[in-house]
């Protein structure tokens, strides 16, 4: 069995005010029954270090929304895995289709980048997904599984890495995919990984990302394979995102 997970993706949302909304979903992670997901908020970087320590207190992991290939060096904006280790996050998202398409990744700079996570200690939170019209030409399956191929490095059978299955079309859009395509995108994943890394592939979560709000949660939440959620706009609210983390 693996323990779910429920992390939160603030992309380019929030400024210094926002540590309320953390403080706000601090004390009901604190006051209410004790979530059965482990928490993690992704902010801007920024903020990291300051949700890193005012999370620390009542469990909330801290995770980058994204990190350079190497170490250090001269790559002016840019931040590394060991920066985002410094400011103590423990995960970073790599290859969010946003990053995608603002910046170019392909498969292989994100499995290098997921690389350079692992290097530095973090657990990478590595995301796939079909736009709509490859779902549309009936090649969702095929486009997430070659990029699963690609972005995920070899290491993961030896450290902890996640998988993130965000089609691009139910990002921001309110729309999700039937529960039954849910469960055969994920039973799909799950085999690709089981094919690569045997009895490690068995134990990788596989969230589910895309509208994941307080009203599907619960059924989402409880398909087969779905190990927890990766929470864009509805994690910006500590009501709303304690309201998902609450549905594992
Ligand atoms: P929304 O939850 O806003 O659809 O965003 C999902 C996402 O991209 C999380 O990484």
């Amino acid at each position: 069995t693996i323990s779910p997970l429920i992390a939160g993706n603030w992309k380019m949302n929030g400024l210094t005010h926002s540590l309320e909304e953390l403080s706000e979903l601090a004390r009901l992670l604190t006051t209410g029954e004790a979530p059965r997901a482990l928490v993690v908020v992704c902010p801007p970087a920024t903020l990291l270090a300051a949700v890193a320590a005012q999370g620390a207190s009542s469990g909330i992991l801290a995770g980058g929304q994204d990190c350079h290939t190497d170490a250090s060096g001269a790559h002016t904006g840019d931040i590394s895995a060991p920066m985002l280790a410094d400011a103590g996050a423990q995960f970073v998202i790599v290859g969010h289709s946003e990053r995608r398409a603002d910046h170019g990744e392909s498969d292989g700079d994100v499995r290098t980048k997921a690389e350079a996570a692992i290097g530095a200690g973090l657990k990478p939170i590595i995301c796939v997904g079909e736009s709509e019209a490859q779902r549309d030409a009936g090649e969702a399956e095929s486009v997430v599984v070659q990029q699963l191929a690609n972005s995920i490095p070899d290491a993961a059978a030896q450290h902890e890495v996640i998988v993130a299955y965000e089609p691009i079309w139910a990002i921001g859009t309110g729309r999700t995919p039937s529960l039954d395509d849910i469960r055969q995108m994920h039973a799909v994943i799950r085999d690709s990984l089981v094919q690569r890394f045997g009895g490690a592939g068995e134990t990788i979560r596989i969230l589910y990302g895309g509208s994941l709000k307080p009203v599907n949660a619960r059924e989402i939440l409880a398909v087969d394979h779905v190990n927890g959620g990766l929470v864009g706009g509805a994690s910006l609210l500590a009501k709303d995102f304690y309201t998902i983390i609450s549905a594992v």
